[in-house]
């Protein structure tokens, strides 16, 4: 799950992170009054699920409220397009209002999981600012790195290493120890995937975190129920915020096959298959083994609400998951609304028979499919041919 900037700044003020006085606004006027209660030069930031807000024009330093007013009118309620957002861009539903730093120097600072070296690795740099993904492909020299042993902790030695490649002066290595020190608390506090401070600034001798990044680890979230509720729907895809709430492993993908799938290496398969056959999936879903009827029944429903999907591709193996108990699903999904798209089914395994039967005795229209090679082709057919 993703933060705004203006909760992942919250979060890593309670663990003691350096962060500017700053207020959220729906409104310019809201804008205005909080650039006023701020007093002196203000910042207004578009607040979507993207970076890149800089170069688009999501971000502006301003004199004061007239201005704040203006730039948050400027952006508000209309869709920004950032390298991150894809070409329809995110609509802006909040500015944060922050008092302007001075800015010496922009570093990045960032945290995430390793899984191969099974640590949480630091990452920094003296190219800080925008674009740290170009100065990782570009120069990767420039990216310093230190893992933190999960037993000790971040520790001072390696934070005086890294003060000292990023070229800072001496006394700096106890600040980022502090400073480093806090943002692990707060990662593993959280239950965080990532941590990223971009530009971490430095302003009158000390850090400042202007802008900040936190990706909550979706597994941890039931530990955090804070947390959870910062959460933001309509920056999702809407079927995948459908999906999350049924539980179901969904991910929103572009193409038009809607796939409904038990498991995951069998959902993976199945898109590579459908890939194979010169289509493309509109999502990957792995209903897992513990499915309900009902819960089959709401993924089914996730489907044929897409409007992408131009065919629905079932492929199912019956093992733990029976295949009577998903025939039964998409009958009950399929009761009360017709569906309007043809339906590629792949039964096997237990209980396929009773499947097959319930299936057979609803009046819908199905392609069945010999084995799941067969299934793809038939559901490429399906949507008139390859793209
Ligand atoms: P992003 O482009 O979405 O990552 O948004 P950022 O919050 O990182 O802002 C982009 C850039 O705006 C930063 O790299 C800074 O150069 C600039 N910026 C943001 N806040 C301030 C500020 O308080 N003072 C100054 N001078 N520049 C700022
Ligand atoms: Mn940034």
């Amino acid at each position: 799950m993703k933060l705004h900037e203006f909760q992942a700044k919250k979060v890593l003020a309670d663990y003691l992170v350096p962060v500017p006085q700053g207020k959220v606004a729906e409104t310019p006027a809201a804008a205005r009054d909080a650039a006023h209660a701020l007093g002196g030069k203000v910042v207004v930031k578009a607040q979507i699920h993207a970076g890149g807000r800089g170069k688009a024009g999501g971000v502006k330093v301003v004199l004061g409220p007239d201005e704040a007013q203006r730039a948050a009118a400027a952006i508000l309620g209309k869709p920004l397009v950032t390298k991150q957002t894809g070409p329809e861009g995110k609509v802006v539903k909040r500015v944060l209002v922050e008092k302007a730093s001075e800015i010496e120097q922009e570093l990045y600072l960032g945290m995430l999981v390793d899984r191969e070296a099974r640590s949480v690795v630091m990452m920094a740099s003296s190219e800080g600012g925008m674009e740290i993904e170009e100065v990782a492909s570009r120069s990767p020299e420039k990216i310093l790195k230190e893992w933190i042993d999960p037993v000790v902790g971040f520790m001072p030695y390696q934070a005086n290493r890294m003060a000292d490649g990023l070229g800072l002066a001496k006394d700096f290595g106890s600040k980022l120890w502090e400073l480093g020190t806090n943002l692990y608390k707060a990662m593993l506090g959280c239950d965080a995937s990532l941590v990223e401070i971009n530009p971490l600034a430095l302003v009158a001798g000390g850090f400042l975190a202007v802008d900040a990044k936190v990706n909550l680890d979706d597994n941890g979230l039931f530990r955090h129920p804070k947390l959870a509720e910062m959460r933001d729907k309509a920056e999702e895809d809407p079927r995948e915020s459908r999906a999350r709430d049924s539980n179901l492993s969904y991910v929103g993908l572009q193409g038009k096959i809607g796939c409904m799938v038990n498991g995951a290496g069998l959902a993976m398969a199945t898109m590579d298959l459908v890939k194979l056959e010169g289509a493309e999936p509109a999502n990957f879903l792995d209903v897992g083994g513990g499915i309900t009827s009902e819960r089959v029944a709401e993924a089914f429903d996730i489907l044929m609400d897409d409007q992408r999907v131009e065919a629905i591709l079932v492929n199912i193996f019956g093992g733990i998951v029976r295949c009577d108990v998903i025939a039964e699903g998409i009958t009950a999904a399929t009761r009360n609304r017709k569906i309007d798209v043809p339906l590629i089914a792949r039964l096997d395994g237990t209980n396929v028979e009773q499947g097959r039967k319930i299936l057979e005795e609803s009046d819908l229209e199905v392609t069945y499919a010999a084995n799941f090679a067969d299934a793809a082709k038939k559901a490429v057919e399906a949507i008139g041919g390859a793209s």
